[in-house]
């Protein structure tokens, strides 16, 4: 992990200093709302509760919004989904999907967890606007793919493309539908870490 500098001179790494570039471009001008971050390991149980946790506080959020809501997700195989490489990528969609729905956002927060980073937005939209447009995101560059980003109803639901009649999500690696590559566990972690890694030195450097 590399270490900078920050003007208070205190150490600060390269992961924290982007968590705080994203939080104050698309969160808040104000870095005080962002939870100490720590990196601990996670486990396999942590990744779980994780999930259950995020899933019990959007419901919370569509109760009291009453409107749809979406969460923006790292696609990163493994237990260790906070790193360098899923913040960067974090960092160039964040503010891609918030300057996509700008106004229509009621609610915005962003979140380290076992899951990695994940941003939640509650939007003032028609729901099938919405996943059009977050699968516009998703399809619309090579590090796209390495993003979910998922859309629920007032009623939690999540919203699939084929409702969009789209084709469900191709494979990070093959040409395969990527729930076939998931459950068959088709590519190894490092294979896949290493597509991911490639995709974002592709990005950054066509950019
Ligand atoms: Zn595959």
């Amino acid at each position: 992990m590399n270490i900078n500098i920050t003007d208070d001179g205190t150490e600060e790494s390269n992961e924290k200093k982007l968590i705080k570039d994203i939080y104050l471009k698309c969160i808040s001008k104000d870095d005080n709302g962002i939870e100490f971050i720590n990196f601990k390991k996670y486990t396999m149980n942590d990744l779980l509760q994780a999930k259950e946790h995020r899933v019990h506080r959007q419901n919370c959020l569509i109760r009291d919004y009453f409107s749809p809501l979406v969460s923006m997700r790292i696609n990163y195989p493994g237990i260790h989904k906070n790193n360098y490489t899923t913040f960067r990528i974090m960092k160039e969609l964040c503010p891609m999907v918030i300057n996509e729905f700008k106004n229509k956002i009621m609610y915005k927060n962003l979140q380290i967890t076992a899951e990695g980073p994940v941003l939640t937005l509650v939007i003032n939209e028609n729901i099938y606007n919405i996943k059009k447009t977050t699968v516009k995101i998703e399809d619309g560059s090579i590090i796209g793919r390495c993003v979910d980003i998922d859309v629920y109803d007032t009623k939690g639901n999540g919203i699939s493309r084929k409702e969009l009649g789209l084709k469900s999500r191709k494979c990070y690696i093959c040409d395969e539908d990527a729930n076939i590559c998931c459950r068959a566990k088709k590519h190894s972690i490092e294979e896949i870490e290493k597509n991911i890694s490639d995709r974002l030195k592709k990005y950054l450097k066509d950019k």
